[in-house]
């Protein structure tokens, strides 16, 4: 089968890269030439674990191949993917779906023989239906049946999730598309994923549906954390207590500073926004959203309470930029929002990622970049824990702690056990607990 993935970010890249470990030839496209130059030289361009070697493997053995013009894969591919960006739109909240609809008039021209296209970007409800009607107006000869395919990786965890999914979703009405979707994912099927077949309309709003819930999960359990503050319960032992009740399960019940990320912000906005041009406000998700973006903000004043009452003055090492670990993401992750705030209260913040250095830099001017976190600590007077990577879960906290200026340290992620810092002479803060 010869697959044809257009868009080689952090969803392109991984789809390729497991299609053609599958077993298929993929030919993956991106307008972006820096950096199909750099796959081209087995240079991957974003961090995601695993995914450097799962290309190299596939590159030397010819399966997968990287090019910036689109004409030659679309004709000779089966199936041709659409895994281009679909942000926010500036004003109503709506996926902006430009770069699809770009893709569709590219690609239309060189469709040929039967071709499945099928969205793995997140779409709006009917957007299948409408790049249908797109290329039949370009293309009345071709053959062809649009599918919507809706990814569900997450970032950090992007190769085991698409290779070990809770299920694959297709949205489809066409038999040959059908047949052919369910082909393509058999080295998934044999292994017991289950693909759920239903309609474009259905597929496209089970994935706003899903992350909608996640979303609405996390801010449950934030809510729950400073209940817990208030009446002096933790929220740790409160998450292990309703999670082992299977109609809740255990995932998504970790308290922090608010979701970020590259879906679910925009992915709750324009839920929103379709719900309300249907006349079927969610005034549930509008909520989450609100209290969400209200979390965010809050974060600024907790740190400014621990140090003190006052940030004038005072350094504050921020360990952890990515809006989660094992990302080099930094689409609306919380410390966009937090370090600014934190600047504007007059502290000089040290900031320190593993990876997320590179895409956070030229967004927080005026940020003091360190090289790790026991050098972000140099001289602090507060230290925030705002991404849970695994490094600094092996912190040596007595180490920290003498690096620092002051004693303070905010963990927004409930990294560290409190007897453990305060062991270490720390005065600790953390959520819900
Ligand atoms: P991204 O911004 O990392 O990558 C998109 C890529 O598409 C970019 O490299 C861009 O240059 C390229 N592109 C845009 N227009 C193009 C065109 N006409 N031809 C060729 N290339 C083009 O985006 P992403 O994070 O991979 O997300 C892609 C889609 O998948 C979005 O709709 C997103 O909501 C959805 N999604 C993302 C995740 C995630 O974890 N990132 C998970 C599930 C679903």
């Amino acid at each position: 089968m010869n697959i044809c993935m257009i868009g080689a970010g952090y969803v392109g890249l991984v789809s390729a890269a497991c299609f053609s470990e599958f077993g298929w030839k993929v030919t993956c496209v991106d307008k972006d030439a820096d950096k199909i130059e750099q796959l081209r030289r087995g240079r991957v361009p974003i961090y995601e674990p695993r995914l450097e070697e799962l290309l190299e493997r596939n590159l030397r053995n010819g399966r997968i191949d990287f090019r910036t013009e689109l004409g030659a894969a679309v004709g000779a591919a089966d199936l041709v993917f659409l895994a281009v960006g679909t942000p926010m739109r500036r004003g109503d909240g709506h996926a902006d779906l430009t770069f699809v609809f770009q893709a569709v008039e590219e690609l239309a021209p060189h469709l040929n023989g039967f071709t499945v296209i099928a969205t793995k970007s997140t779409v709006a409800v009917g957007t299948s239906r409408e790049i249908e009607r797109r290329l039949k107006a370009i293309r009345p000869d071709a053959d062809f049946a649009v599918c919507s395919n809706p990814e569900f990786l997450r970032e950090g965890s992007a190769i085991y999730d698409f290779t070990h999914p809770d299920r694959v979703l297709v949205g489809c009405d066409e038999p040959r598309a059908r047949a052919l979707m369910e082909r393509l994912y058999k080295p998934l099927t044999l292994r017991n994923a289950p693909v759920i077949v239903v309609s474009r309309e259905s597929a496209e709003l089970a994935k706003y549906s899903a992350n909608a819930f996640l979303a609405m999960k996390i801010s449950f359990i934030n809510e729950i954390a400073d209940l817990c503050e208030a009446v002096g319960a933790d929220v740790q032992e409160v998450a292990t207590a309703i999670g082992a009740d299977g109609r809740i399960g255990n995932k998504f019940l970790h308290p922090g500073p608010g979701y970020g990320g590259s879906c679910f912000p925009k992915d709750v906005a324009a839920l929103i926004r379709t719900a309300r041009e249907a006349r079927q406000p969610l005034s549930l998700i509008e909520q989450v959203q609100t209290v969400n973006s209200e979390r965010k903000i809050a974060m600024a004043g907790r740190i400014e309470r621990a140090a003190g009452g006052s940030l004038a003055g005072k350094t504050v090492a921020v360990l952890g930029l990515a809006f989660k670990p094992d990302t080099d993401d930094v689409r609306d992750a919380p410390s966009l929002i937090l370090i600014p705030m934190l600047q504007e209260r007059g502290a000089v913040v040290r900031a320190y990622d593993p990876h997320a250095r590179e895409n956070a830099e030229p967004i927080l001017a005026g940020t003091v970049w360190c090289g790790s976190a026991l050098e972000a600590a140099e001289g602090a007077d507060v230290t925030v824990v705002v991404t849970e990577w695994n490094e600094f879960r092996a912190l040596d906290l007595k180490r920290l702690k003498a690096r620092m200026r002051g004693d303070v340290l905010v963990d927004l992620r409930n990294v560290y056990l409190p007897e453990q810092a305060r062991a270490a002479g720390f005065t600790y803060a953390s959520i819900g607990r």
